[in-house]
């Protein structure tokens, strides 16, 4: 997400917007002030939280939000390039640039709101601290606080904010511990690696992303169902969980143990 922030931020404030729209039904989930409220109006620059990005107007009046969810590309587009013939999202700028929000497959998971300032700050204030520097001292707080499996502990972005269900697996991989672990029985030399591999694996996604690496090239662990692990070589296994797909080694995460399904859905049978 900081990648794409940083792609941004200079040419989302370059020109004034001509036209703010369309946007698909699913995607656009503020009505008011309307989308064409940003007409004439020119933004400051690219913002993030977490996996929150948002546009402020250079008038301090509006700031669009967007969260790209998992299947969600933000791009901007010169004049001549080709975009996509149905964008969930699209600002035209004065001059003919546009910003291009598109989503992959059916299911519209991304989301834009147009707010103002405050419902901003508002949104903003239900988000966990900032997983990458985290550092030891404030993650052990948060394992202690209550007794939650690692992978779903490092989705929940009211606890920590900024990591996704494919750096979950990354990270617990690269800390050698198990998606089911219970936080609460972390010794404090866990707590430490993972701290750390959150910062390590968070960094090499930021850099991979930078240089343009595409989702294979990135993901060493995620959606590697099969393949060698990058450290002993074992073939990765995959489970279900809650609604999640989870990546692991078994060799390097759970002393060999294959994990059972934990489906909600099966859960809840
Ligand atoms: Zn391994």
């Amino acid at each position: 997400m900081e990648a794409w922030r940083r792609q941004l931020d200079e040419p989302a404030a370059a020109f004034r917007i001509a036209k703010a729209g369309p946007a698909h039904v699913a995607t656009l989930k503020t009505f008011e002030p309307p989308l064409s409220a940003l007409e004439g109006r020119r933004f400051e620059g690219a913002r993030r939280r977490a996996k929150r990005l948002w546009f402020p107007t250079d008038d301090g009046e509006l700031v669009l939000l967007v969260h790209l969810m998992t299947a969600g590309r933000l791009r901007y587009l010169l004049p001549a390039e080709k975009g996509p013939k149905t964008p969930a999202l699209q600002l035209v700028f004065e001059g003919g640039a546009r910003l291009v929000l598109t989503e992959a497959g059916s299911k519209k998971r991304a989301g834009v709101w147009l707010l103002t300032p405050d419902a901003l700050e508002e949104e903003l204030a239900h988000l966990g601290p900032e997983a990458l520097g985290i550092g030891t001292d404030a993650l052990a707080a948060i394992c202690e606080q209550e007794s939650r499996r690692l992978h779903s502990l490092l989705r929940d972005q009211r606890v920590i904010a900024g990591i996704g269900r494919a750096w979950a697996n990354e990270i617990l991989h690269h800390a050698r511990l198990s998606p089911y672990a219970l936080s609460k029985d972390l010794s404090r030399t866990d707590v430490d690696r993972l701290a750390e591999a959150i910062d390590v694996e968070l960094e090499r996604g930021l850099e991979l992303r930078e240089r343009g690496a595409n989702d294979t090239r990135t993901y060493r662990v995620h959606t590697k169902l099969g393949e060698p692990c990058y450290v002993c070589g074992a073939p990765i296994a995959r489970v279900d969980f809650e609604e999640h797909t989870i990546y692991y080694c078994p060799d390097c995460q759970t002393g060999g143990r294959v994990l059972k399904d934990r489906r909600l859905s099966r859960l809840l049978r």
